[in-house]
C-alpha cells in the first residue's frame, strides 16, 4: 500500500511511505510528511480479516470450556449467562474494532489520487516464514482475509486425509512403521 497520502496535521498531500516492514501477524507501512515530518503507521485493515475469523474459533473454544460436565451449555435455554455472555462477545469484537479503529485511522490520512506516486516500496527483509502468505492475505481484502484461515485449515486437514488414505489403502496402515 505504498501510496501518497494526505498528512491530517499539515494537510498537504505529503505523507510518503518510508518503511514497510513485518510484525509477527501482519505488515505495517511507515508514513512520513515531508513537509512537517509528521509520522504514522498504518497496517492493511484485511490483515484484521484473519484475525476476526480466529477470533471467532477462540470464543468457539472457550464456550466448550463453559459447557458442564454433561456438555449442555451452561445458563437458561442451554445458553451463556450473561456475564460469561459478555466475555464471548469480548473475544468476538476485539478484532473488528482493532480493523474498525485502524479504519477510521486509514480515513485520517487518505490515498492522494495523483500520477506522481512515489516508486513502489520494498518490504524490509526479516526472515518471517509467514511473510508471504501474510502479504498475500493482506491483498485480499478483508472478506478474503476471513476466510483466509478456514481455507488453510481446510488444505491441512484435506492433506492429512489424503495421507491418511493413502497409508490406509495402498500401505496397509504401515507407512509410518
Ligand atoms: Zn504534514
Amino acid at each position: 500500500m505504498p501510496y501518497l497520502r494526505k498528512c491530517a496535521n499539515c494537510g498537504e498531500p505529503a505523507m510518503e511511505p518510508v518503511e514497510h516492514k513485518m510484525e509477527l501477524y501482519n505488515s505495517i507501512c511507515t508514513y512520513k510528511c515531508s513537509n512537517c515530518g509528521h509520522e504514522i503507521e498504518l497496517t492493511p485493515v484485511a490483515s484484521y480479516g484473519a484475525m476476526t475469523t480466529l477470533g471467532f474459533f477462540g470464543a468457539l473454544f472457550v464456550w466448550f470450556i463453559f459447557m458442564d460436565d454433561h456438555g449442555d451449555w451452561p445458563g437458561p435455554n442451554n445458553m451463556p449467562t450473561i456475564f460469561q455472555g459478555l466475555i464471548l462477545l469480548a473475544i468476538i469484537s476485539f478484532f473488528p474494532v482493532q480493523a474498525l479503529l485502524e479504519k477510521r485511522k486509514h480515513t485520517r490520512y487518505p490515498i492522494i489520487e495523483s500520477k506522481d506516486q512515489p516508486p513502489p516500496l520494498a518490504i524490509e527483509k526479516t526472515g518471517h516464514v509467514g511473510q508471504r502468505l501474510i502479504l498475500f492475505i493482506e491483498k485480499t481484502g478483508f472478506i478474503g482475509s476471513m476466510l483466509a484461515p478456514i481455507i488453510i485449515a481446510t488444505l491441512i486437514l484435506g492433506t492429512a486425509a489424503i495421507i491418511g488414505f493413502i497409508n490406509f489403502t495402498y500401505f496397509d496402515n504401515n507407512l509410518f512403521g
